[in-house]
């Protein structure tokens, strides 16, 4: 019997050590390293499927090229497990690292560069490469004449996000209940001792909310308020084109965001325009101009995208939307809150696929009460705003 099904009348009360809520990438890879560490681990989600809110809306990129030593660390160790994924849980994530290139076409690029890649060096990154214009163009053809400077990582690069939440639940041998949501907490002397669901009641040594979006209705429901953000994220997909390079990188105009990169024949591009937040959705509209603003956006620095757009037809393109969940500092909330027996592992942003390993595991050592150092403390002080946790 698969232990990802939907359970029924004989399966509550269930009794676990740690409870999950919440079936995307991060509840997944949540589970993955419990189990790992001896607990007896549930799963419960809402939908009939994991990974099919934000985590399935995902470009499913990811990267070690970033400003700060903890989320370089954090995002080497991720990589390092994508790539031995396959040994460690027998699944094929389809990993890809044809690597990550941020260019520019500022005057003062080049500088602007070697400033910001000497300092991941002195964070660790050493296998990044800092190029000048020139030497961009002669390694990526495509590359428009105004670009001043690039820098590249070669073990940057993207998977299958299905397979890797997938991956991580079977992999975790944890129970996974599908098409149950929780509706509640159970509370007994101030203590989360588990949770409803239409279904029945779980009782649960700990709790941990890896809900996404809704991460912070969950949190509320037990008196526990989150100064999370939900901001709508677009991305459209491309059907194969043969002037689209099948082995470019991801490509990332530094100047303004926008980015694509090859998905078998075809491309992925996103392009975020600052949104105001709203309430977690279900489902996440799209703007039918989205995929003519991305297109334009990607040209600058990429010009064969205006020979491809004139041309395309709506059938060529997949337009998809789901919700950033954001803490005011953009890192992840990781670990304990004020309320006994509830956790958190949430708030990832734009990277939750990219993080989720080292999250995962971050989190699992934090529960445990292994000494770490935990640069996401949920109780963190933000600057613009209140502390978190009542
Ligand atoms: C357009 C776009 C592009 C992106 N590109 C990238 C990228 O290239 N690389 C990267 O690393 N990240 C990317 N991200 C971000 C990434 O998708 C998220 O950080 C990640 O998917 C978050 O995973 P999660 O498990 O926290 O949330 P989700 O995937 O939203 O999972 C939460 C789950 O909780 C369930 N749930 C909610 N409430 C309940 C309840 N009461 N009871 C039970 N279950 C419940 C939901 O149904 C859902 O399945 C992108 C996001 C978007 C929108």
């Amino acid at each position: 019997m698969s232990q990802i099904f939907i359970p029924d009348a004989r399966d509550f009360p269930a009794i676990t050590d740690l409870l999950i809520v919440g079936g995307g990438v991060i509840g997944a890879a949540t589970a993955f390293y419990a189990a790992r560490a001896g607990l007896q681990t549930l799963v419960v989600e809402k939908r009939a499927a994991l990974g099919e809110l934000t985590t399935s809306a995902s470009l499913a990129a990811f990267r070690a090229q970033f400003a700060e030593p903890e989320n370089i660390a954090l995002m080497k160790e991720s990589i390092e497990v994508f790539e031995n994924f396959c040994a460690l849980t027998g699944v094929d994530i389809g990993i890809r690292q044809q690597g990550y290139l941020f260019v520019t076409t500022a005057p003062d690029g080049w500088e602007k560069s070697r400033a910001r890649v000497e300092q991941q060096k002195s964070f660790g990154l050493e296998d990044i490469e800092l190029l000048t214009g020139d030497e961009a163009r002669a390694r990526f053809s495509f590359l428009a004449s105004a670009v001043t400077a690039a820098t590249f990582r070669q073990r940057d690069g993207w998977l299958a996000a299905h397979e890797l939440t997938y991956g991580y639940a079977r992999a975790s041998g944890a129970r996974v209940f599908l098409e149950t949501p929780v509706t509640a907490w159970r509370i007994e002397a101030g203590r989360v001792t588990g949770a409803v669901t239409p279904r029945g009641e779980i009782r649960a040594a700990h709790s941990v909310i890896a809900a996404g979006p809704f991460s912070g209705i969950l949190a509320h429901r037990a008196g526990v308020v989150l100064p999370l953000a939900n901001v709508r994220r677009q991305q459209v997909t491309l059907r194969a084109h043969p002037r689209i390079p099948r082995d470019a990188p991801m490509v990332v105009d530094a100047d303004t965001g926008a980015h694509w990169r090859p998905e078998g024949a075809g491309a992925v591009l996103a392009w975020s325009r600052p949104e105001p937040p709203g309430e977690p959705l279900e489902y996440v509209p799209t703007d039918w101009d989205f995929p003519a603003r991305v297109l334009d956006g990607v040209a600058r620095v990429a010009p064969f995208w205006n020979e491809i757009t004139p041309r395309l037809a709506r059938a060529d393109l997949a337009r998809v939307a789901g919700q950033y969940t954001e803490a005011p500092d953009a890192n992840p909330l990781i670990g304990a809150t004020a309320v006994e027996g509830l956790w958190l592992n949430t708030a990832y942003g734009g990277h939750g696929v990219m993080m989720s390993a080292a999250g995962a595991r971050l989190f699992v050592d934090v529960l445990l009460g292994k000494r770490v150092e935990n640069p996401f403390p949920v109780n963190r002080d933000f600057a613009h705003g209140e502390r978190m946790v009542l």
